[in-house]
């Protein structure tokens, strides 16, 4: 079936992606958008080997290459209809869902395949070489998770310090990014913004001196310094303090607060990803991307899903504290 137009309604998502064929076809257009060219010969016909699921042979060399290969999807024997309507649940609900909620909707085998699987999907949320934000952008930093108010000192180091910049768009929000930092010194919150943010940009922060350097970085600097008693963070910043309440609104809502720091990156990633979508109008329009991003999108690491951490994090994590 030729698909003319991606669908825009769960009943026709579900109708084009019902079975592994449909799937099957659909990513493949998508990983050769130009009709498929193989890398050794050039030949522009190919074989699907029913055999193999997911192999495509050059009809000139015989080379075979896999559709799944350095994507997300590479190493998962579940059909394809199981992660598109995976990959549509997840980018469908405006709150997004829990492992446990995916495992109990799509009847996976275990609790621990759709913990997985929602990591791996976290991972097809950031598409590459995207632009970097613009005009007059709010920045600040905060702690996520860890103790709630009240229980000081347990468990800090589950305390994470994440940032935000968020574009302004008149007196609302545009894009918004996220990003965990190890610390709040000028060397990480300088970085966070250079990889966020051109140059001669308007940078909009508070009076904390690991900013105070950004004039000199080449950015258009605006401080806003508490100045009066009555005066609190939310009014001075409005934009990034709103991203910062609803982040961790969602995180205690939807995860339960359950959220690891070895895993708050993804959960940013997915925040950021549902709230830069927020005005699309089909329910489909996340999906749609998201499998655009998995089909060049490299799986993430082993440790990064079971929790083990390579020395390097271990390091960062350590820093953390
Ligand atoms: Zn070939």
């Amino acid at each position: 079936m030729e698909l003319v137009a991606f669908p825009s309604t769960e009943a026709e998502f579900r109708a084009c992606f019902a079975d592994e064929d449909q799937c099957r076809a659909y990513l493949a257009r998508l990983k050769w958008p130009e009709g498929f060219r193989c890398a050794h010969c050039g030949g522009e016909t190919a074989y699907f080997l029913p055999s193999k699921r997911v192999v495509y042979e050059c009809a000139r060399c015989g080379r075979q290459v896999s559709l799944i290969a350095g994507t997300i999807f590479e190493q998962s024997k579940k059909p394809f209809a199981l992660w598109f309507r995976a990959i549509f649940e997840v980018t469908a609900s405006k709150q997004g869902i829990s492992a446990a909620e995916l495992h109990r909707k799509l009847g996976l085998g275990s609790y621990q395949t759709a913990w997985s699987w929602l990591q791996k999907i976290r991972g097809a949320m950031v598409r590459p070489n995207r632009e970097p934000l613009s005009g007059e952008v709010e920045i600040d930093e905060s702690y996520v998770g860890g103790p709630e108010a009240g229980k000081p000192g347990r468990a800090a180091e589950e305390k994470a310090i994440v940032a935000a910049a968020v574009e302004k768009r008149g007196r609302g929000c545009g894009r918004v990014r996220l990003g965990l930092l190890t610390s709040v010194s000028a060397s990480a919150l300088i970085g966070f913004v250079q990889n966020h943010l051109d140059g001669g940009q308007i940078a909009h922060t508070d009076g904390w001196r690991g900013y105070a350097k950004l004039g000199k970085t080449g950015y258009q600097h605006i401080v806003s310094v508490l100045s009066r008693l009555d005066q609190t963070a939310a009014e001075v910043l409005p934009r990034v303090h709103l991203i910062f309440s609803l982040l961790k609104r969602w995180i205690l809502g939807t995860h339960q607060g359950s959220v690891s720091l070895k895993h708050l990156q993804g959960y940013l990633e997915e925040f950021a990803f549902r709230f830069n979508r927020r005005h699309a109008r089909r329910i489909t329009h996340g999906a749609e991307r998201l499998l655009g991003i998995a089909i060049v999108t490299p799986p993430r690491p082993f440790w990064n899903i079971v929790g083990r951490s390579p020395p390097q994090v271990k390091a960062r994590l350590a820093a953390l504290t």
